[in-house]
């Protein structure tokens, strides 16, 4: 073979030359089955009634979901997580997750869930093959729980919870998303749980994307709080926190992992909003209607139905995945044009 000389060998990537925009930087695929959910979360949906994307015959069916995970999975994508909208709110979830279960190179296949209904899903699920559980709560105190939801019950979340360690899933994690004067006092009383239950929990930084509560506020970014502002509390309150080797945290998830001196459990920061990890992603996206983003932010989507349609093409699909790898951002731009229930967080 002769090689030739390089004459432009484009901008200069040090970073991205082999980082999150070669699709071998992905390993985790996010498949946002519905865009309905349960709860209203003020963070995530709008005050006055919401928009649903997702219609039939638009929403991709389970073997939609499968075909697209087989090529996921040939390309070297090795985490599966299903989301939404509430993913508990589709009927054939079980099957979803067991033909999504049955592709070789498959190695960890996790769910999102606000656990309202995760009390009757337990078992079915594990038994259809799921590896584990994230669920997500923003308040230990009932009344604020049901405002922050608008209108959930907090006993329905616990049971969900406790039906998933009944169920004998571990390594469970929990996600709070902290907002500034709404839940923000509670950050030591979710700590806490970490103490005596071996859960991660999760910090998220607030992101202002698309229609919700928040951003329909005079100041949608007032309620970020900085990550390092709640480290510093947790610091106060428990001693300082300890670093844990994020390797040895299931899953391949963003956050810095910390314990609380002497907890069983751990603590996950993720600081989208106040320290990017853009120049580590290594995630992409599938809505519930086919549409794959490279960015949860910044848009940079493809369309896969006319690739799925009336009979999946394998290889123009692994070139879209191709495709949708290099619309990365090299740093979002920290406001989205989409909420979080289209995109499945
Ligand atoms: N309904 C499920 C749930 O709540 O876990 C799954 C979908 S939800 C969109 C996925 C995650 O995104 C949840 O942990 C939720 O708290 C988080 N989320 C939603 N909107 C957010 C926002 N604007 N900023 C940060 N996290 C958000
Ligand atoms: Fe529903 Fe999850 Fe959004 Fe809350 S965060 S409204 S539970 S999709």
């Amino acid at each position: 073979m002769i090689s030739l000389p390089i004459i432009d060998a484009g901008p200069q990537r040090p970073v991205f030359a082999n980082g999150p925009r070669s699709l071998a930087s992905v390993k985790l695929l996010r498949l946002s089955i519905t865009d309905r959910c349960n709860l209203r979360c003020v963070y995530c949906m709008p005050d006055d009634g919401v928009q649903w994307m997702a219609a039939q015959p638009d929403l991709l069916t389970p073997a939609d979901f499968q075909a697209v995970s087989e090529v996921a999975a040939s390309l070297g994508i090795t985490h599966f997580k299903i989301t939404g909208g509430e993913p508990t709110v589709r009927s054939d979830l079980v099957e979803i997750v067991k033909r999504i279960r049955a592709i070789p190179g498959v190695r960890d296949l996790s769910l999102t869930t606000n656990g309202i209904l995760f009390d009757r899903y337990a078992v079915p699920l594990k038994e259809a093959g799921l590896d584990r559980v994230t669920f997500s709560i923003d308040s230990l105190k009932p009344d604020r729980f049901a405002t922050i939801t608008r209108g959930g019950k907090i006993e329905q979340f616990w049971a969900g919870m406790h039906a998933a360690e009944q169920a004998g899933y571990t390594r469970t994690k929990i996600n709070v998303v902290m907002m500034a004067g709404m839940n923000d006092d509670e950050v030591a009383d979710f700590a806490r749980l970490t103490l005596d239950h071996d859960w991660t929990v999760r910090f998220i930084e607030y992101m202002p994307l698309g229609e919700s509560g928040i951003t329909a506020s005079a100041d949608p970014d007032a309620a970020i709080v900085d990550n390092q502002v709640l480290m510093a509390r947790l610091g106060d309150a428990f001693g300082p926190l300890q670093a844990v080797d994020r390797a040895t945290e299931v899953g391949v998830g963003p956050a810095h992992v910390y314990r609380v001196p002497g907890g069983v459990g751990r603590l996950g920061f993720i600081s989208a909003m106040s320290q990017p990890f853009c120049e580590t992603c290594n995630r992409l996206r599938l809505t519930a209607i086919g549409e794959l983003r490279s960015c949860l932010f910044d848009g940079g989507e493809i369309d896969l139905r006319p690739a799925l349609r009336p009979k999946p093409d394998k290889q123009q699909l692994a070139g879209l995945f191709e495709q949708c790898a290099t619309f990365k951002p090299e740093t979002h731009s920290h406001h989205g044009n989409r909420a979080m229930s289209q995109l499945g967080g």
